[in-house]
């Protein structure tokens, strides 16, 4: 079984072209929803053994992903390593622990998202895990779009799609330039 492909997200109907407004703050021509990718059961549990099997030497004891984005992939890596699964989400801007979620003091910790960009929200899942005492031993993101080696280095960190898509700041946007209407994915419904 070969890693995820650009043409296997086309093909599932997850690659979008136009001008994007990414979470990160930068704007790009095409845009990656993995949720559709994810939308097939047989799809994320594929995606989530490939990641377990990369990072298995890493021990972890837990996953944790933030929401929503990370929730299904990381579940799977979760269920392929037979770990455990927690997930962070934002309250008023800030990533936290909710719902009850517990990490016991020293837990290896394994995050696991779906698109890495700029890599900001994977360090605060990394900082929320480690005042609760976890040690976050690895990251895995089933899309890496950083343009960076080693985004988390020195830690581990695994993808199974490396995108060489260009983002631009706003200011030096092309299709701002161009005078071509930004759309935030994942923010208006489908027609
Ligand atoms: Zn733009």
């Amino acid at each position: 079984m070969h890693a995820i492909t650009l043409d296997d997200m086309a093909e599932a109907g997850a690659l979008l072209e136009g001008h994007f407004r990414l979470s990160s703050g930068l704007h790009s021509s095409r845009y990656l929803q993995c949720a559709v990718y994810l939308a097939e059961p047989a799809r994320a549990e594929v995606a989530g053994r490939q990641l377990a099997a990369r990072l298995r030497t890493a021990g972890a004891q837990l996953v944790v992903s933030p929401a929503l984005g990370g929730v299904i992939i990381g579940h799977e890596v979760a269920r392929a390593l037979a770990v455990p699964f927690a997930f962070t989400e934002r309250t008023e801007g800030v990533m936290a622990l909710r719902r009850g979620f517990r990490i016991e003091d020293g837990t290896r910790v394994l995050v696991v998202e779906d698109v890495v960009t700029t890599g900001g929200s994977t360090r605060e899942v990394m900082d929320v895990v480690q005042r609760h005492g976890g040690v976050v031993v690895g990251v895995a993101s089933m899309v890496d779009r950083s343009g960076t080696k080693h985004p988390f280095s020195p830690l581990p960190y695994t993808t199974l799609l490396t995108l060489e898509i260009p983002n631009f700041s706003p200011e030096s946007c092309p299709l701002c330039a161009a005078g071509v209407p930004i759309v935030k994915p994942g923010s208006r419904p489908r027609a």
